[in-house]
């Protein structure tokens, strides 16, 4: 089987699908890997250093994918790169096809099987392969990294003969994957940190990571699959009159809240942005999905009364050498889970991460789900 490794076409995306440590494995495990030249530049890794482990390069995205088996990728594929998918040939990427179900139309279409990342299950024995997690754990990191470097002030307290300098107080809203990675990088460059999530089963997490936890005395929102569901009315109320004081105290706001397959709940409201001293930064690495905060532009960074609101997108591609052997590892152990000693695939649909991710196969959308949104789309 050949494993064809693209270079990403969308602008900004600096990661690459598979590192070389990855590809040394699986060409010992007795798979053929191409990949397509500069694969790599945006990550620092060379043709040269593909081609040292094994991999074949090729010159060109269409040489590449008329040659795959099975394309791996991060991104979702433009309308051009679904144009040279190999008829019979599988492809791995993210797709979020329950928002775009027209891509796996078009995927369906060519008669390619598509295994979308960012549907695997979130279970136990899925963790390995999970890229949702691995990258919201950089993304927690590098938020932190662009909330230090934005602000006028220093993160840690220092006492100097020069004066004692206080240490910037960091409030992190949402402590999931990303948000519990930002206590720690927080915590690590001396700011004193609290969080808070509806899930209060993370409370625990947040102390241990030496965050004080912001209790607020309202319901749980803890919903299915560990994840968070929407709150009451009256909750969301009582949080912000709650959440208001602290963010007026804070210097850095960092907000990860998502609810799954819905728009991000707004935490910060104008009124309470307008409540920080000037200087004050947020990133809100729910931009993506709309953001937590209403004054979020997705994609920029604005200052408003200033106040620094970053919204940039993909900060994972901001990390990109670590992003990209993150996720390759993620692709390693799904290769694994997918694949025969033969080398060849095995999507057995009594398992369960394989039937979470099978979107397309033998020309139709095969997931009920995604098959339901593309028959409301219009
Ligand atoms: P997520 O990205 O969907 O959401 C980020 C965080 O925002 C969550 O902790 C959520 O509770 C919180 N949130 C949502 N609405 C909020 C609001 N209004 N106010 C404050 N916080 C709010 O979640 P995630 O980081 O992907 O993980 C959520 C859970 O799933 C965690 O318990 C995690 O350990 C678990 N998980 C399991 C796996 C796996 O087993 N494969 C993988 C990833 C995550």
């Amino acid at each position: 089987m050949l494993i064809a490794i693209p270079r990403e076409s969308i602008a900004g995306e600096n990661r690459v699908a598979m590192v070389p440590e990855s590809v040394k494995r699986l060409v010992a495990q007795g798979f053929s890997v191409a990949v397509e030249a500069s694969a790599g530049a945006g990550a620092s890794l060379t043709d040269a250093d593909y081609q040292a482990v094994g991999a074949r390069i090729e010159a060109t995205a269409d040489a590449l994918f008329a040659s795959a088996d099975l394309l791996i990728k991060v991104q979702p594929p433009t309308s051009e790169e679904v144009a040279k998918l190999k008829a019979d040939s599988a492809l791995i990427c993210l797709a979020y096809p329950l928002a775009n179900p027209a891509l796996a139309k078009a995927i369906a279409a060519r008669n390619v099987t598509l295994l979308c990342l960012d549907m695997i299950p979130r279970t136990t024995l899925a963790q390995m392969m999970d890229v949702l997690s691995s990258q919201a754990t950089i993304s927690g990191y590098r938020a932190v990294i662009l909330a230090a470097e934005a602000t006028p002030k220093l993160f840690p307290m220092l006492m100097t003969a020069a004066g004692t300098i206080p240490p910037s107080k960091v409030l992190i809203l949402g402590a999931g994957v990303a948000g519990l990675q930002a206590i720690a990088t927080a915590r690590r460059l001396g700011a004193v940190v609290e969080a808070y999530d509806v899930r209060k089963v993370v409370k625990e997490q947040v102390e241990s990571l030496g965050a004080r936890f912001v209790n607020i005395d309202v319901e749980d929102a803890q919903g299915a699959g560990g994840y968070a569901k929407e709150q009451s009315e009256e909750a969301k109320q009582k949080v912000a009159a709650v959440l208001a004081q602290h963010v007026a105290k804070s210097d850095a706001v960092i907000t990860t809240a998502l609810i799954p397959g819905r728009k991000a709940p707004i935490l910060l409201p104008a009124v309470m942005v307008r409540g920080m001293r000037r200087g004050s930064v947020v990133v809100d690495i729910a931009a993506e999905q709309g953001g937590n905060c209403e004054l979020t532009k997705p994609g920029e960074r604005v200052i408003v009364d200033g106040v620094t609101i970053i919204g940039e997108r993909n900060l994972p591609s901001q990390m990109p050498v670590h992003a990209s052997a993150m996720f390759s590892r993620n692709m390693e152990k799904l290769l694994a889970h997918i694949t025969t000693k033969e080398r060849a695939m095995n999507l057995n649909e009594a398992d369960e991460i394989v039937r979470g991710m099978t979107i397309t196969r033998g020309g139709q959308i095969v997931h009920a789900d995604v098959n339901k949104a593309a028959e409301s789309a219009p």
